[in-house]
């Protein structure tokens, strides 16, 4: 029998964004909240990816809550089950266990005008009626399926690696993966290692990659972290603001930051040197577009794979599949036992972000709003027709430090928001549609000067163009301004905060609970 539950607040997602926005709101006193997660466990791709290898690929002292250090990391660059961990123990430490419910996959959510409250329905007839919603549903998790003929007849093994088969013994098998981005880089090498009888990589575009710079933290460094004051809290601060300048600098500033792409280009070509000999594959795997365009990333396994006898680079374009086998577009079919698809995800994809249809004060459909006017959102957190809707990591919100910064600085943005809102006895909070409209012109005028307008992107096939052609991925911003900026609250006059009993001009009658059709209206929300 389907249920209906009131809460104040609706957070959609227990990754890094959700937790972020849980322990924000606890510590802000709204502990009227829930996070609907539909899977059953914290930790959002950290959960869902678990293929060997995987590990993340920024210095973790960044990519950890400024709240919830962690001295006890392993290596610069832990795997996923540390990090997988770290989310369990920062959702037990801020006691955020009673306020998940997990399974619970929304399928839609719809703004209420008259009650000013959105009503969040899940998949399997639950609904909530809350007053705010935080949306925190990441934007990698939808995985791209290739779109290659005969995939569905393809008799063997398939795999996507957001859904790895922990299980499946690939020992003798002929394996065919196909991407060579991020996450191929790290799980290839590991496929090569599990005495397979022969693997087929195949490479569309070759990924600029440069040595991986990991290392175990030594005990008297993690002993020095637990036992100094305030030590870690530097350490991260000097990395995020030297990544933070380094890299805004270099996609945003671009044209004066040239030489570091030129020199980052070398030290990448000097590692592919170093470790593949044949000058064939060299070419193969030699990026023919600016260093940055798309996504580099670090690996000392991945190039020596392909002095082994049983791993063959193929980079002919794939024509179909087969029952048992994979033919390119020369006529050569190979045959395969098992097929990995290490192609990616859908990000900023009219299905994906969010996963789920958001009706606003007009019922338009906030996926069918973008397709009409592009991905934006104020400070890419609110969006002007969608009032009391929040997105952790929405359009252009990350600024260049580590993905956990742009969480913290979107959920300082939206508490400050439900603070004022609280102060003032209002309920309703919209961005104003001019605040937007003039910050999302400046954000595409200042994107013009950077890596993937200015840059030799024409090749790299980047994920990181919409498919309007536009980049939301990033905000032409250092994170340290984004930073400031939501800490000052500057921002909040930029928004329609007031009572929506006065918008709609509802009768005291009704606002006590009591709709004309006589059915419960939410009453009261909040402590
Ligand atoms: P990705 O970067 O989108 O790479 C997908 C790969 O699959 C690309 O090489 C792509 O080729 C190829 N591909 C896609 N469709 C294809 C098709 N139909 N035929 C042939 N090739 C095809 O995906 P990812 O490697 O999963 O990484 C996604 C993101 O996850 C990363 O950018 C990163 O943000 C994150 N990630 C992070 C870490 C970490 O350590 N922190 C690790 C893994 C992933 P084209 O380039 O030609 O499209």
């Amino acid at each position: 029998m389907p249920e209906r539950f009131e809460h104040e607040v609706v957070v959609i997602g227990a990754g890094l964004g959700g937790i972020g926005a849980g322990v924000k709101l606890k510590d802000a006193g709204f502990n009227d909240f829930v996070m609907l997660e539909k899977a059953n466990d914290v930790g959002g791709t950290w959960r869902d990816n678990t293929y060997p290898g995987l590990t993340v690929d920024v210095p973790v002292i960044t990519y950890s809550y400024s709240f919830k250090q962690n001295p006890n990391w392993s290596n610069l660059l832990p795997s996923q089950p540390e990090l997988l961990e770290y989310c369990q123990n920062v959702t037990t430490d801020y006691e955020l266990w009673p306020h998940l419910r997990f399974g619970s996959s929304v399928s839609e959510i719809r703004f209420d005008s008259q009650d000013g409250v959105w009503h969040t329905s899940l998949h399997n007839g639950d609904t909530y009626v809350s007053r705010y919603v935080i949306g925190a549903t990441g934007y990698l998790n939808v995985p791209n399926y290739p779109d290659i003929t005969g995939l569905d007849e393809f008799a063997g093994k398939l795999m996507h690696t957001s859904s790895w088969d922990n299980d499946y013994d690939f020992t003798r098998k002929r394996v065919a993966f196909i991407g060579t981005g991020a996450t191929g880089i790290q799980l290839i090498p590991e496929i090569a290692e599990m005495a397979v009888e022969q693997l087929y990589v195949f490479q569309r575009t070759p990924i600029w990659l440069l040595p991986k710079p990991d290392f175990t933290i030594p005990l008297a460094v993690r002993t020095s972290f637990r036992r100094i004051p305030g030590l870690m809290r530097l350490c991260r601060l000097a990395t995020a603001i030297f990544m933070d300048q380094v890299f805004y600098r270099y996609f945003i500033k671009y044209r004066q930051m040239e030489p570091l792409g030129r020199l980052a280009e070398r030290m990448s070509l000097t590692h592919l040197r170093t470790h593949v000999k044949d000058p064939e594959l060299v070419e193969k795997l030699t990026p023919h577009y600016t260093w940055g365009c798309k996504r580099p990333s670090f690996s000392n396994k991945f190039y020596p794979v392909f002095n082994r006898a049983d791993v063959e680079l193929v980079t002919d374009g794939i024509e179909r599949l087969t029952k048992n086998g994979i033919v390119t577009v020369d006529g050569i079919e190979r045959p395969i036992d098992v097929l990995v698809c290490g192609t990616g995800f859908h990000p900023y994809g009219k299905e994906s972000t969010p996963t789920f249809p958001v009706y606003g004060t007009s019922g338009a459909e906030l996926r069918d709003y973008w397709d009409q006017n592009h991905y934006q959102a104020f400070r890419g957190v609110a969006i002007h027709g969608y009032p009391n809707y929040f997105m952790v990591g929405g359009p252009y919100s990350i600024a260049h430090g580590a993905y956990v910064g742009v969480v913290e600085t979107a959920v300082r943005y939206i508490v400050k928001l439900l603070r004022v809102a609280r102060k003032q006895g209002a309920d309703y909070i919209e961005a104003h549609a001019d605040a937007q409209a003039v910050e999302y012109q400046d954000i595409r005028e200042k994107l013009k000067t950077g890596i993937l307008f200015q840059g030799d992107c024409a090749t790299s096939n980047s994920y990181y163009y919409d498919r309007f052609g536009d980049t939301p991925g990033f905000r032409p911003s250092n994170h340290l301004r984004v930073w400031i900026d939501s800490r000052l609250g500057r921002f909040v006059k930029s928004f329609d905060i007031s009572e929506n009993s006065a918008r709609t001009g509802l009768q005291e009658t009704e606002s006590a609970g009591i709709t004309p059709d006589g059915s419960d209206r939410p009453t009261s929300f909040g402590p």
